[in-house]
């Protein structure tokens, strides 16, 4: 007989197939773009976090190649080694000046970001206080910390307090949120958990993934969103989505960065980006200062879209930002109206659980700043009559 002691893979496989919930990988044939070419199909693509469009902006594109000529593929060691390039910190200083912090560090990933610093900053003696919906990078930082977890419903800042009123006087206790969830485009409770932090002498953490580029003057985020520099003690933000590129970076005190330096295990223990990375993202961050009429034609789309897809009679859910989940409830369904939409030519992802609650299936729309109004009502057209076909609306 064959030896195959991974069988058990195979049968977790055939009842996700069982289920309608086995996805295949969709690919990309050429560029990352507002309209592109998935699966030899011609889609309206309200799929990626390609919020700016930056992926194949110009600038981004000819800076990345003027890196690669003049400094190489990669940087050829981790950043505490030989892997410092003078490039990797000219990004971090102009990232502290864009998050109006003392300093920053960047990371691989955002997802390498988050986890390696909640894992720094706290010990098995400390506590995290975090939102329920928390991104699973924070989740992953939680657990590798050994701090003890406590979790709060979403957004619901009085049972944030409550745990925090209860907490024993002694170890440190980290409050984080993100600043706008991924699942359902709603924005964290910043100034009041900011305010709470303040009032038990807790570290704030917000991690801003999906807002740097988009909220906030020239796309600084949430914390300038709601005016709170100086409140959020540890600002994480990402490199990967509207800033078109890779990575990403931790903004804060000198301490705090200087800190990580010596103790986030992915700052330690895995190789800095190439130079084509550091600087298409130097040229992300001019382009969101020279530019910001691209951030405004974001919002424009969004508010058209949104509205679109409310008027259709859809559940929206409480989005506030160019995210808009349809939530249709049963994860089979999601699975279907995804398909549906994708065959008549729009791209818009299914998700279910364990991605989001039991119950809370749907399919999640994100508008870029480079679609067309006639790319949109295309898309708003399709999903009225797949909405109707499935009598969702
Ligand atoms: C996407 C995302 C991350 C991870 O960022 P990457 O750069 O893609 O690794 C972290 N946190 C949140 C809230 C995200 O949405």
């Amino acid at each position: 007989m064959r030896r195959d002691p991974l069988a058990y893979l195979s049968a977790e496989l055939d009842a996700l197939k069982d289920r309608g919930l086995y996805r295949r990988l969709r690919v990309l044939q050429g560029e990352q773009r507002a309209q592109a070419i998935v699966d030899d199909r011609q889609v309206v693509n309200l799929s990626s976090n390609n919020y700016l469009g930056l992926t194949t902006h110009p600038k981004l594109r000819e800076r990345a190649l003027d890196a690669t000529r003049q400094l190489g593929v990669g940087s050829g060691s981790v950043r505490t080694i030989a892997g410092t390039m003078a490039i990797h910190m000219e990004l971090e200083r102009r990232l502290a000046a864009f998050k109006k912090t003392e300093a920053a560090v960047v990371f691989q990933s955002g997802f390498a970001a988050n986890a390696g610093t909640v894992a720094a900053v706290l010990t098995k003696d400390d506590v995290v206080v975090s939102d329920e919906l928390n991104h699973a990078s924070i989740i992953d930082g939680c657990r590798l910390s050994r701090a003890a977890i406590r979790v709060f419903p979403h957004k619901d800042v009085d049972a944030a307090r409550k745990i925090l009123r209860e907490l024993p006087s002694r170890g440190r206790t980290l409050l984080i949120t993100d600043g706008v969830f991924s699942m359902d485009g709603d924005l964290g409770a910043l100034p009041d958990l900011c305010a709470l932090a303040e009032a038990f002498g807790a570290v704030m953490m917000v991690d801003d993934a999906h807002a740097s580029g988009v909220f906030g003057k020239n796309g600084r985020g949430t914390i300038d969103h709601f005016g709170l520099h100086g409140g959020v003690d540890i600002q994480v933000g990402t490199l990967s989505k509207a800033i078109g590129v890779l990575g990403g970076y931790v903004a804060g005190s000198r301490a705090l960065i200087e800190f990580l330096y010596h103790r986030a295990r992915p700052f330690l223990f895995s190789t800095s980006h190439p130079p084509a990375v550091a600087a298409a993202c130097i040229a992300a961050l001019d382009v969101l200062e020279e530019e910001p009429q691209i951030i405004d034609r974001l919002w424009d789309n969004t508010r058209f879209f949104k509205a679109g897809l409310t008027s259709l009679g859809f559940n929206t859910g409480l989005s506030e930002s160019p995210i808009t989940p349809v939530v249709v409830g049963d994860g089979t369904v999601a699975m279907k109206l995804s398909d549906r939409l994708f065959a008549e030519g729009v791209f818009a992802q299914g998700i279910a659980f364990p991605t989001v609650a039991q119950g809370q299936a749907r399919v999640r729309t994100i508008v870029t700043a480079t679609h067309t109004r006639d790319e949109l009502q295309f898309a708003l057209d399709i999903f009225e009559k797949v909405g109707k076909k499935l009598q969702l609306i």
